[in-house]
C-alpha cells in the first residue's frame, strides 16, 4: 500500500526544484554565519497572500530576502485549504511575477482583429477608449449587450461593474466547461452543491471512489493531503478511469472502464446496493424521497448488464459495491470537478449523488461535512438596476436549472442567428483565455470577429489578448490586494491577500481597473472606496477584525455558529429541495421535462483508425495559464500523447516520436506532440495534458510546444439540463508525416 510520503513526494520534489535557493537556507541550525542570520531575519519579514495559480486559493506567506527579492512562498499552517503546504505549482507561482513575457502596459489595436498589431497607450487613453465604446454600445443596444467572461479573484469587481450598468450577462467557464453539471446534480438531489473546495471529509473516510477524478494530478491541495492521510489509515480507494492515473496507482481497485460508459457502472452499483440491501435503511427512510421509484427503475441494471457495456467484470462491480457498503457512512463517491464529458453529465453526476445518499454519506463523518462560511459585508451602495434582457433569452426555456451564466451561450449569442441579430456586441474578458478554454476554437473566433468591442484584462499575453481591441495589463496576485477569501469550509474563515511587491511595469489591480471604468461610466457610487485596502479594512472591522490584524495573521478562523459539522443522531433536517428531502427522484428535473432518474445512453464509438481523445491535468500546471511560467515550464515544458503499445505497434509509433493529430472533422493540431507509449492507457483512447500548444508568439517559452486539445474538440455534446459542453466525444487519428522544423527546439 502506498504511504503518505510516497503519495506526496511529487509535491516535495516540485517545491525543491522551484525554489532550491530557499530550500538550502538553514532555518533551524544553531551555527548560522552572520550572513545567514541576516538572511534569516529578512525571511521573517513576510506578507500574507492566497495563491492564484488555481481556484483552490491556498493561503500562505511570501518571504523576501534582504534585497527585497522573493525567497519562498509557503502554506499558512492555520489555513484549511493548504494545511501549511503549497503544491508544486503554487510553490512555483512566483514565476508569474518574474515572467518577462508579462503584459507591461495598455495596448490598443491598430489593425483589424486576428493580426497582432497594437500600439502602447497610457492608462488614461485606454480606459477612456474602453468606456467610450461601452457607452456607445449601451446607447445603441442596451447594457445587456455587454458580456463579461471572468476567472479568478478580480472577477468580483468586474461583476460589480456589470451589475452597476445593468447587465447580468457574466459567466465563468468554470461553470459550463467544468463543474456546472455537478453543482446542478447535487442541487437537485441534496438542495446544495459540494462547493469549492468540496465538502468531502476525505481525511476520515474509509472508502473513496474516484470516477475520472484525478486527485494527485490535479493538485487540489487539501484533498491531496487528506487522501494521503486516508491511505495511511487504510482507506480503500476505488478508481474508475480508462487510464492508470496517479490515483489509480494508489488504489485497491482500478476499474479501467470503457470510456463513455460510466453511467452504466453507476446504475449497476445502485442496483447492487439496493438489491443486496447494502443501503443505509434508517438514513434513506428518514431523509430521502423517491426510493421506491428508484428501486423499480434500476431493477434491470444488473452487474451482468453493465459488463457488456463497461467491460468491467460483474464480480468486480459487486466487490466494489460491497467495499463501499462496508465503509458506509464513511464513504465518498467523489462528485468530481471537471465533469463536462458526454452531454449527459448532469444525469451521470445525479447517479453519483444518489449513490452517496443511499450510502448515507451526505452530512456524515468520513462522507460529506456541512460547509460554513463567513459573510463579507457589502458597503452600502445604490440598488443595482434590474437587467431587462438576459442570456437565457437566446435559447428560450432552456437551461433553467443553470444557476450561473453559461459562457458558451454568451458566445453563441454574439453571433447573428437566422432571423435575428446578435444579442451580445461587446466582451470584457478577465483572466480567462477563451480560445483555449471553451471548446470549438473556430466558433469562439467567429464570435470575436462579430464584436464591436473586445477588451482583455490579463497578466500575460494569451490567445485572447491577440484578438482584443484593447489589452489592459493586470498586476499579479503578488502585487495587489484582492477581495477577502471567504470560501466556506469546516470552519468559517477569511484570508487576506496583500501586495508583497509594488506592481511591475505599468500594471494595475482589477479593483482599480473596474473602478476607473465605473467612474467613466458614471457608476462611481458603486465603488465608494478609492483604495481597495480601505474597503477591506471597513469590511474586516464589521466582522470584528481589521486590516492591521489580518496583515499579521493572514488567516482568521471563527467557530461554527449555524450547525454542527455532521448531522446529529436522528436530527431533523429540511433540505433545500422541492420536497424538503434528499431527492432520489428529482422533482426539479421532472418539472423541467428531464428524466427524474438517471439512465444510460449509448455514445458513439471511435471510427476505425481513430481513438477517443481524453485530456487531463498535470501537478505542475493549471490550464493554459501556467504553461509559460518560467518555474513551472522548467518542470514540464510540453505535453505528450499517451498511446497504448498495441496501438503504437499497429501504427509503427515509438516513444519520443513527434506526430500530428487529426480529429473526426479533419481538424489538425497546429504543432506536433511527442508520443509516450504506455500500458497505462486503454487501446481505444489516447490521453494528453490540457493547456499546451499555444500559438501566441509573445509567450516565448511555451509557443509551439505540444498540442492544444481544445482545438481538437469540435464535437461538443451539449448537456440539455444546464448547457455544459461535453468534450470527450472527439476522436483523433495520427499523422506521422511531419517535418523536423515543426518540432520546437
Ligand atoms: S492547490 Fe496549489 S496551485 Fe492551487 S491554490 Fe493551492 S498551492 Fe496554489
Amino acid at each position: 500500500m502506498a504511504t503518505r510520503r510516497q503519495f506526496i513526494r511529487i509535491s516535495a520534489m516540485g517545491a525543491g526544484a522551484v525554489l532550491a535557493g530557499a530550500a538550502g537556507i538553514k532555518l533551524f541550525a544553531s551555527d548560522l554565519t552572520d550572513g545567514q542570520k541576516a538572511t534569516r531575519a529578512a525571511l521573517t519579514a513576510r506578507t500574507p497572500t492566497y495563491c492564484e495559480i488555481c481556484f483552490w486559493k491556498c493561503a500562505g506567506w511570501v518571504y523576501k530576502d534582504e534585497k527585497g527579492e522573493i525567497k519562498k512562498i509557503t502554506g499558512h499552517p492555520e489555513d484549511q485549504h493548504s494545511s501549511g503546504r503549497f503544491c508544486p505549482r503554487g510553490t512555483g507561482g512566483p514565476g508569474m511575477y518574474t515572467d518577462e513575457d508579462r503584459l507591461k502596459r495598455p495596448l490598443i489595436r491598430v489593425e483589424e482583429r486576428g493580426s497582432q498589431v497594437f500600439r502602447e497607450a497610457s492608462w488614461e487613453e485606454a480606459l477612456d477608449h474602453v468606456a467610450g465604446k461601452m457607452k456607445e454600445i449601451i446607447a445603441k443596444n442596451g447594457p445587456e449587450s455587454l458580456a463579461l467572461f471572468y476567472h479568478g479573484s478580480g472577477g468580483k469587481y468586474f461583476t460589480d461593474l456589470f451589475k452597476s450598468i445593468g447587465s447580468g450577462n457574466y459567466a465563468q467557464p468554470s461553470f459550463a466547461q467544468c463543474r456546472g453539471p455537478r453543482d446542478v446534480a447535487f442541487n437537485a438531489t441534496f438542495g446544495e452543491n459540494p462547493g469549492s473546495p468540496e465538502n468531502t471529509d476525505i481525511r476520515d473516510t474509509r472508502c473513496l471512489v474516484l470516477i475520472g477524478s484525478h486527485i494527485g494530478e490535479n493538485m487540489h491541495n487539501g484533498q491531496v493531503q487528506e487522501m494521503s492521510d486516508a491511505i495511511d489509515k487504510g482507506a480503500t480507494i476505488i478508481t474508475v478511469d480508462p487510464r492508470f492515473s496517479t490515483a489509480a496507482g494508489k488504489s485497491k481497485y482500478w476499474l479501467p472502464i470503457k470510456p463513455a460508459t460510466d453511467n452504466a457502472l453507476l446504475l449497476a452499483w445502485i442496483h447492487e446496493i439496493i438489491y443486496s440491501e447494502y443501503y443505509d435503511k434508517k438514513y434513506v427512510e428518514k431523509y430521502c424521497s423517491g426510493f421506491d421509484e428508484l428501486k423499480a427503475h434500476v431493477e434491470p441494471f444488473t452487474p451482468e448488464w453493465a459488463y457488456g457495456i463497461t467491460t468491467i467484470d460483474p464480480t468486480l462491480i459487486r466487490e466494489t459495491a460491497r467495499a463501499m457498503a462496508d465503509a458506509s457512512p464513511a464513504v465518498i463517491v467523489h462528485p468530481g470537478r471537471h465533469v463536462t464529458w458526454y452531454g449527459d453529465d448532469t444525469q451521470r453526476v445525479r447517479a453519483v449523488a444518489i449513490l452517496n445518499a443511499l450510502l448515507g454519506s451526505w452530512g456524515r463523518r468520513g462522507g460529506f461535512f456541512r460547509l460554513e462560511g463567513k459573510t463579507i459585508p457589502s458597503y452600502p451602495h445604490p440598488e443595482f438596476p434590474v437587467p431587462q434582457k438576459s442570456w437565457r433569452e437566446w435559447y428560450p426555456g432552456q437551461y433553467n436549472l443553470a444557476d450561473l451564466g453559461v459562457s458558451n451561450v454568451l458566445i453563441d449569442a454574439s453571433i447573428p442567428a437566422e432571423g435575428r441579430d446578435a444579442m451580445i456586441k461587446g466582451w470584457i474578458v478577465s483572466g480567462t483565455n477563451l480560445p483555449l478554454t471553451v471548446p470549438n476554437m473556430e466558433h469562439t473566433i467567429k464570435a470575436m470577429q462579430n464584436l464591436d468591442l473586445l477588451v482583455a484584462i490579463d497578466t500575460m499575453p494569451m490567445e485572447i489578448t491577440g484578438w482584443a481591441d484593447v489589452v489592459l495589463p493586470e498586476c499579479t496576485y503578488l502585487e495587489r490586494y484582492d477581495t477577502l477569501r471567504d470560501s466556506p469550509h469546516r470552519k468559517p474563515a477569511v484570508a487576506l491577500r496583500m501586495p508583497a511587491f509594488e506592481p511591475k511595469y505599468e500594471t494595475k489591480p482589477a479593483y482599480w481597473i473596474a473602478r476607473e471604468l465605473a467612474l467613466r461610466l458614471d457608476k462611481g457610487d458603486y465603488f465608494h472606496f478609492e483604495k481597495l485596502e480601505d474597503l477591506l479594512d471597513w469590511q474586516l472591522k464589521q466582522m470584528g477584525s481589521s486590516l492591521d490584524e489580518m496583515k499579521k495573521a493572514g488567516v482568521k478562523t471563527w467557530n461554527r455558529e449555524v450547525d454542527d459539522l455532521f448531522f446529529g443522531e436522528g436530527e431533523d433536517i429540511e433540505f433545500y429541495t422541492n420536497t424538503g428531502k434528499i431527492e432520489l427522484y428529482s422533482t426539479a428535473l421532472e418539472n423541467e421535462g428531464f428524466d427524474p432518474l438517471p439512465s444510460y445512453t449509448p455514445h458513439p464509438e471511435p471510427p476505425q483508425g481513430y481513438y477517443r481523445l481524453i485530456y487531463g491535468r498535470a501537478p505542475m500546471h493549471t490550464f493554459s495559464r501556467t504553461a509559460n511560467n518560467p518555474n513551472l515550464f522548467d518542470l514540464m515544458d510540453e505535453n505528450t500523447l499517451w498511446v497504448n503499445p498495441r496501438v503504437a505497434k499497429e501504427w509503427g509509433l515509438s516513444s519520443e516520436q513527434y506526430i500530428h493529430l487529426e480529429n473526426q472533422d479533419g481538424i489538425k493540431t497546429d504543432f506536433p506532440i511527442k508520443v509516450r507509449v504506455t500500458e497505462r492507457i486503454r487501446w481505444d483512447s489516447v490521453y494528453m495534458v490540457h493547456g499546451f500548444g499555444h500559438r501566441e508568439k509573445k509567450l516565448t517559452r511555451t509557443y509551439g510546444r505540444g498540442a492544444n486539445d481544445t482545438k481538437m474538440i469540435t464535437n461538443v455534446m451539449m448537456d440539455p439540463v444546464m448547457g455544459g459542453t461535453g468534450m470527450r466525444g472527439n476522436f483523433v487519428t495520427f499523422v506521422t508525416d511531419i517535418k523536423a522544423e515543426e518540432v520546437a527546439s
